[in-house]
């Protein structure tokens, strides 16, 4: 793959692994990695299996939700301040720790304010130090939040609150609001999507709370799996501050909007160690087009092809404006520490592998 060092990297890559579950402990299924700063190796003794592989930081089975997010997110979140948008993407096999890494649980038993619970994930914590920052600018700003579905390559709204769980949404590009840094490309507009305004961190936790519910709620009218649905959380943040020339004497305003998105991807079970989808899920037809394409989108930005083909699919659409050009794009890849989860490991790490 081709280097081109004088550029930023266009996507950073990292490895989650989390401890092993009580099922992988019963059935007595050993673990096979090992985690150091950069580092998965992969070591199975009865095949000889030992494969290594190289990230940008490896969080072991040890790792806490901060870590996490000091490592990854927290500095994307100055990127957004300062008008770029960013996107964090969490990508791995069901039940590998995808949604605990972005949403988090909270702490059972615990009286714990949710902003103390060691257990929340990305997205609190980033809506926590991102009102920090702007509360201590001298500035106006305005935070929207949405958040949204995509099941089968349709798009429904998490925060509306019309009873509609089965609205579908379009998605257009408006080609005469060009964002900043992103090769020129129109920011994508959603018809219909519902965007709340918050005012401050407590007001983002209820948001989201509501939001989750309404997940379990479609998902039963749908009959759909949370493992087949990607679920896309945007923050917006527009700036006004006001700043003085050279010689300390004109006032100018100046308006920044960033966007940092935050993406709980459907399972990757049904991806290959190619890349392409596995003959199981050809058969059972359960083809994820945007899961698919993704793929693509990132390895074509690795590659810095003339191409990125971001219409292939609804979530590259969707997310065209903040992948690529001036943006921060890192993927989290999710893996089980377990031998019985060896294929869909290896296959998360080829995938993850050929990120960087
Ligand atoms: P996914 O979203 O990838 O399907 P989940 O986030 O639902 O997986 O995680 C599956 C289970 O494992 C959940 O009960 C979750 O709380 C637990 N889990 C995942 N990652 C970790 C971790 N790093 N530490 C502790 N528990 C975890
Ligand atoms: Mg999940």
């Amino acid at each position: 793959m081709p280097r081109h060092s004088d550029k930023p990297k266009p996507v950073s890559v990292y490895v989650r692994c989390r401890p092993r579950n009580t099922n992988e402990k019963n059935t007595g299924s050993p673990s096979i990695i090992q985690c150091s700063k950069k580092e998965v190796v992969v070591k199975q003794h009865n095949t000889n299996l030992n494969k290594k592989y190289t990230f940008d930081h490896v969080y072991g089975p040890e790792s806490s939700q901060v870590d996490v997010y000091k490592g990854v997110a927290q500095s994307a979140i100055e990127e957004v301040l300062q008008g770029y948008n960013c996107t964090v993407f969490a990508y791995g096999q069901t039940g590998t720790g995808k949604t605990y890494t972005m949403e988090g649980d909270r702490s059972v038993g615990s009286n714990l304010p949710w902003e103390k619970d060691p257990k929340i994930g990305l997205i609190p914590r980033c809506m926590s130090h991102m009102f920090d920052r702007l509360n201590s600018q001298a500035s106006d700003f305005s935070v929207r939040l949405s958040m949204l579905e995509l099941y089968n390559e349709e798009l429904f709204d998490l925060l509306s609150t019309t009873d509609s769980n089965t609205t579908k949404l379009r998605l257009f590009e408006d080609s005469t609001r060009k964002v900043t840094g992103s090769r020129g490309i129109g920011s994508v507009v959603i018809q219909g999507l519902e965007e709340v305004q918050v005012m401050n961190k407590d007001e983002v936790y209820q948001v989201m709370e509501r939001a989750m519910q309404k997940r379990r709620t479609a998902e039963t009218l749908l009959n759909a799996h949370s493992s087949r649905s990607h679920v896309v959380f945007t923050v917006t943040v527009h700036i006004k501050s006001v700043t003085q020339d050279d010689i300390g004497e004109c006032e100018e305003e100046v308006f920044k909007m960033g966007k940092f998105n935050l993406v709980d991807l459907a399972g990757s079970e049904n991806i290959g160690r190619s890349g392409a989808l596995n003959a199981r899920a050809r058969e059972a037809g359960n083809i994820n087009q945007s899961l698919l394409t993704l793929g693509r989108v990132i390895t074509a930005l690795v590659d810095r092809a003339p191409h990125i083909p971001y219409r292939e699919s609804k979530l590259t659409r969707l997310l065209q404006d903040s992948l690529g050009g001036r943006t921060q794009t890192s993927i989290i890849a999710t893996i089980s520490p377990a031998a019985c989860n060896l294929e869909e490991t290896l296959s998360t790490l080829d995938y993850a592998n050929r990120a960087k």
